[in-house]
């Protein structure tokens, strides 16, 4: 992403950091803070929208909830239309969902069945990639629909949890603008 030692490191100082959120042991990365900066949520759209061939990109499918927000500013930039992955059973239409594991339990994504014509290639995006598992339902889900997946941005990486080699493996290329090492 940059030259930098640390790449984008102006944006890092605005994401706060939240020990034992939601639960002991989790370093919440707050990302609340950048997006009340105007300068720093603008910046940070301009620099992902940077990474991305706007010429091979149809939709933007942003996941729930905070998703939603990058998701949003990166389609108004690019002048993509927005699919809304969301939280079951949030969505007033004909759905269709994919149930993924968590660390404890299941959770589940849904899609309006008609939001993304057979063969549109549709990016992802959220704030935060941590293992992954959460854009990789978002993937199988738009797949299942008939969407070519290979694209994915974030804000934040966590590199040490894996997400970003686990989309790669299924062939999603996922770039983010920060990293955090640990968890
Ligand atoms: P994962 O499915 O493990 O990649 O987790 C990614 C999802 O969980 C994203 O929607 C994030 O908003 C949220 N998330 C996971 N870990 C964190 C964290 N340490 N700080 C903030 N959000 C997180």
């Amino acid at each position: 992403m940059s030259d930098m030692a640390t790449p984008n490191a102006d944006l890092a100082g605005l994401v706060r950091t939240i020990t034992d959120f939601p639960k002991p042991g989790i370093l919440f990365r707050d990302v609340s803070t950048l997006l009340v900066s105007g300068p720093g949520f603008r910046t940070a759209i301009e620099r992902i929208c940077a990474t991305v061939d706007a010429g091979r990109v149809d939709l933007i499918a942003g996941i729930e909830a905070r998703g939603f927000i990058v998701g949003a500013a990166l389609a108004f930039a690019l002048g993509k239309g927005l699919i809304m992955l969301r939280k079951a059973g949030k969505l007033p239409g004909a759905a269709v969902g994919h149930d993924y594991a968590l660390e404890y339990g299941t959770d589940r994504i849904e899609m309006h069945v008609d939001a993304a014509p057979g063969g549109a290639r549709v990016l992802l995006a959220d704030d935060l990639i941590a293992t992954g598992g959460t854009a990789l339902a978002g993937a199988h889900l738009l797949r299942s629909q008939g969407a070519q997946v290979t694209q994915a941005r974030f804000l934040i990486d966590l590199p040490d949890l894996g997400g970003a080699a686990r989309l790669k493996g299924a062939g999603v290329e996922a770039v983010s603008l920060i990293a955090f090492p640990g968890h």
